[in-house]
């Protein structure tokens, strides 16, 4: 049975048993700042189980996309581990409990194929319940039928469900599906779980944890309000049981991939004899882990994550890198993802047709992050090469973990890669002080991530309040001016009465006209008034959904739990915020006008009178495209289109070609801007102008790299590019004042200058030289007698170049008498350095006086040359006298 038919089946199973098919969340988990990646279907109920906001249904089913980053490192090893995988799951809220639960779960894996089931044998079916759950053990024995003998109870570790972090929690229960002797000893789930393949697991979600360990050993916090059902059924496990296949690698959506590296690389998969991975060849182990991670950058990318050095761009990074030193392992050098990726498309669009439509945008970053890594790999190789050399001649047998870190951290080379090439040439690796330098560095981003705006990681202040008091009345698009109620004030994360004079605190209020940071657009900057109290918003978010929190500064008075103040937002920065935003929407459409439809936002920010925008793009834009670019966003100003906002739900805006960005969620219903009908159709939140000539002019001021297949626009918007071409008009009316030109002739006239000064400077140039060695017979006339040895020590001319100092020694030599020894010494200053040229003529040489000999007794062994003609240099310039003194002495001695 395909994959995308058993997800079929599963989510018609538990329609038809009345529960809502809910979409996938995006696999990025926006909305908690403890999690990455979304692991499980549970993540975005997790405020409805907690009681935190009210279920828009009793019951769900889904598929959700997971990540789990833990299990990287198994991949390939295990059956059954992949980076990416997608997680069948039904859910009650206070519904029904534990014994529907295992009934469906019963019904759907057992039942009949040709009946909508799954098919599988029940006596193959093992389950596993938490220690003292005498009840599922009941449920299952007497209402199921399951012998005893299958029915295993194990500890915490095991069978006690969490996220791995505070949340909820609850007893669970699993099933194990027994796939005979070829797999492994027998005795159930406790003895071999590569034999016994868990893949189904129903948790009976009752309470609440703390922090602590993932696994075990942590706090239980109490009962949850209600009791609810949270299961997870591993799809691409179910598919490899179905399939027949030794492991998840191996199923309809991941193999082809496996089959494409083996065609690429020309090694074959499947070395091993045996069903088990963890017996596996390394090279079969390669396999999976392209497959796997190929597969999962496909998905992230798709999802809008893209490669950075940080939190889940680095996760995407990692994978993407491993999967690509992967390939060159198994013999293939040349770029892999162009071959690889269309594959991955091809087995999950079936399920996700989007990734087909968008995988323009998603190639181009694969493809960028590949070309980068091989230009990485190519220059770390020569860093690491040159470490391992230098360790060598130092006698060490060690590569330390500084240099190992360097690798990591500057040329993102990964430590799995330096140990290997390390040991490939007979050198261990410091691992311990590279691990130390990485925990120092993660300490670093740690506190990097809690200084960040939305302030406390610990959000649960925020929850309380919006229990308590209800979502925010949130009147942005409506007025700039509130009557509002101080419903609740936060200081450092709690809350508290009161705020002084002098305190930055978060202030919570029943309604407000602020428009909180989000989709890019810079919050509202503006006041709070009170009888007595006065203080200024420096800044507003929404740390969870539907709470608008105020950072605010409390200028004079008190500000005091339930007060009522005004809210004001200044009005000139929300014109300057809508202009820029309406612009931000401009520019986009018409990036996407002159340079086609794949140049896709990927971000963007923008407050008043300034706007940035990053979009896909490999090449730097030249300067006609920029004015393209320009003139295009401009004539939609003129063209003065009416800007129009719709709701709709997410599909109705998908096939009304609205742009979706990234990265974001969206609510059931969403917001569709557009500006001049289809021209600029984007879901977007913020807010804007209600035509598009408010925006006032658009000027383009920069434009640059921002990581691999990433270019950034910046503009201009409003007053703020009207300042800026005004001052651009007053720099040039101020250069054609200082060189007295008429404006229009102010470029012509700079470059006549430029040449006229470049003339001058050559002249200057050969004068000089002139000058100076029209000196040279005089100095050789001064020379001074040591020994028997003419000396003309002579300091050069001020302003002599090196070229010149040079060919004045060898003219003053050549004016010093033929028949006797002679030396010239010539010492001239530069930049605050003095450096000298020493030549001596052939009777000298003659003496066994030697040029080079001479520089290096001036510059104790330094510098260089023959016995004619030496130099060197890089003395400080207050030196100069002493290297002639010393050439003196070097002679007479
Ligand atoms: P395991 O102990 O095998 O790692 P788990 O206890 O971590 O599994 P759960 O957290 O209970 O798994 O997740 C529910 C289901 O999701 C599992 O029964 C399994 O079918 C599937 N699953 C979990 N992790 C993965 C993974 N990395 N790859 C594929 N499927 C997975
Ligand atoms: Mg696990």
């Amino acid at each position: 049975m395909e994959t995308a038919e058993i997800r079929r089946r599963f989510l018609k199973f538990f329609e038809s048993n009345g529960h809502t098919v809910v979409p996938s969340a995006p696999l990025p988990a926006i909305e908690d700042p403890n999690l990455l990646f979304i692991n499980a279907g549970m993540v975005q109920f997790v405020p409805y189980f907690l009681g935190q906001a009210k279920p828009p249904w009793d019951t769900a089913a889904s598929v959700q996309k997971c990540i789990r980053t833990p299990d990287i490192d198994e991949v390939g090893k295990t059956s059954r581990h992949g980076t990416f995988f997608q997680m069948n799951g039904n859910f009650s809220f206070g519904d029904y409990f534990k014994e529907q639960a295992i009934r469906y779960a019963w019904d759907l894996t057992t039942g009949s194929v040709e009946q909508g089931g799954l098919g599988l044998d029940g006596d193959r079916i093992w389950a596993t319940v938490y220690l003292d759950d005498d009840e599922a053990i009941d449920i299952w024995h007497k209402q199921i039928g399951l012998p005893l003998d299958r029915i295993v109870r194990r500890g915490q570790e095991d069978n006690m469900w969490s996220m791995g972090i505070p949340g909820p929690c609850g007893p669970c229960s699993e099933l194990y599906y027994d796939r005979g002797p070829d797999y492994g000893p027998e005795g159930g789930p406790e003895v071999d779980e590569d034999r016994y393949l868990e893949f189904w697991n129903l948790v009976f979600m009752q309470q609440e944890r703390g922090a602590g360990p993932a696994k075990k050993d942590y706090e239980i916090l109490g009962d949850l309000p209600k009791k609810n059902i949270d299961t997870g059924m591993g799809l691409e496990r179910m598919a490899s049981i179905l399939q027949g296949v030794d492991n998840m690698y191996e199923i309809d959506e991941v193999r082809p991939l496996i089959d494409k590296a083996s065609e690429l690389t020309g090694k074959r998969y499947g070395v091993s004899t045996s069903h088990t991975a963890s017996e596996s060849h390394p090279d079969d182990i390669r396999f999976r882990v392209v497959a796997d991670h190929v597969r999962s950058a496909l998905m992230l990318i798709g999802d809008g994550v893209v490669p950075s050095n940080e939190g889940r761009g680095y996760v995407l990074r990692r994978i993407m890198r491993r999967a690509i030193r992967s390939v060159r392992l198994l013999g293939y050098d040349k770029p892999a993802l162009p071959e690889l990726l269309p594959v991955a498309r091809d087995c999950m669009s079936k399920s996700y047709p989007e990734l087909a439509q968008d995988f323009e945008r998603i190639s181009s970053y694969a493809y960028g992050e590949e070309e980068a890594f091989l230009k990485t790999l190519k220059h770390g190789t020569t860093i690491l090469d040159t470490a391992v050399a230098e360790t060598k001649t130092e006698g060490g047998k060690t590569l330390s973990g500084s240099k190992a870190f360097e690798l990591h951290d500057t040329y993102g080379f990964p430590i799995d890669l330096t140990l290997e090439m390390a040991e490939e040439q007979g050198l261990s690796v410091d691992q311990e002080g590279f691990r130390q330098l990485m925990a120092e560095q993660r300490q670093r981003a740690k506190a990097d991530a809690a200084a960040r705006k939305t302030g406390h990681a610990d959000l649960s202040a925020y929850w309380q309040l919006l229990q308590d008091q209800g979502p925010t009345d949130w009147k942005a698009y409506e007025t700039l001016e509130t009557e509002s109620r101080v419903i609740g004030i936060l200081s450092e994360g709690k809350p508290v009465p009161v705020a002084k004079s002098g305190q930055i605190v978060e202030v919570v209020l029943d309604r407000t006209p602020f428009y909180a940071e989000s989709g890019g657009q810079h919050a509202d900057a503006g006041k709070l008034t009170g009888p007595s109290f006065f203080g200024e918003v420096v800044d507003v978010q929404r740390p969870v959904k539907k709470l608008v929190v105020h950072q605010v500064r409390v200028l004079e008075g008190e500000l005091v739990l339930d007060d009522r103040v005004e809210a004001t937002v200044d009005a000139e920065w929300r014109l300057g915020a809508r202009q820029a935003h309406s612009g931000t929407h401009v520019v986009h459409a018409a990036l996407r006008e002159v340079l086609g439809p794949t140049a896709l936002q990927s971000g963007s920010f923008n407050r008043p009178g300034y706007l940035r925008l990053d979009f896909s793009w490999r090449a730097k834009l030249s300067d006609e495209t920029k004015s393209e670019i320009e003139e295009v966003s401009n004539k939609a100003v003129r063209d003065d289109l009416p800007v129009s906002v719709k709701y709709m739900s997410l599909p109705e805006a998908k096939d009304f070609g609205a742009v979706a960005l990234f990265g974001e969620t969206y609510d059931e219903t969403v917001r569709v801007v557009e500006i001049g009908g289809p021209w600029s159709r984007e879901l977007c939140g913020g807010t804007h102008v209600s035509h598009s000539a408010q925006i006032g002019p658009l000027v383009l001021t920069g434009e640059s790299s921002v990581g691999s297949g990433q270019r950034r626009v910046e503009a201009a918007t409003g007053m703020e590019a009207y300042r800026y071409l005004a001052r651009e008009r007053d720099l040039v009316s101020q250069i054609a004042e200082e060189i007295g030109a008429q404006r229009g002739d102010v470029l012509e006239r700079v470059r006549a200058i430029l040449q006229r000064s470049k003339d001058a400077e050559r002249e200057l140039a050969g004068l000089q030289a002139k000058l100076v060695s029209g000196r040279a017979a005089e100095f050789a006339q001064n020379a001074k007698q040591v020994g028997a040895v003419k000396v003309a020590a002579v300091q050069a001319p001020e302003g002599t170049k090196g070229g010149d100092v040079r060919n004045l020694a060898m003219q003053i030599r050549g004016h010093l008498p033929e028949d006797q020894p002679g030396v010239a010494a010539v010492v001239a200053t530069a930049g605050g350095k003095a450096s000298i040229v020493v030549a001596a003529n052939a009777a000298a040489k003659a003496q066994h006086v030697s040029a080079a000999a001479l520089v290096k007794a001036a510059l104790s062994g330094k510098g260089g040359g023959n016995d004619d003609v030496a130099q060197g240099g890089g003395v400080p310039a207050d030196q100069a006298p002493q290297l002639l003194d010393a050439v003196v002495r070097a002679i007479g001695a």
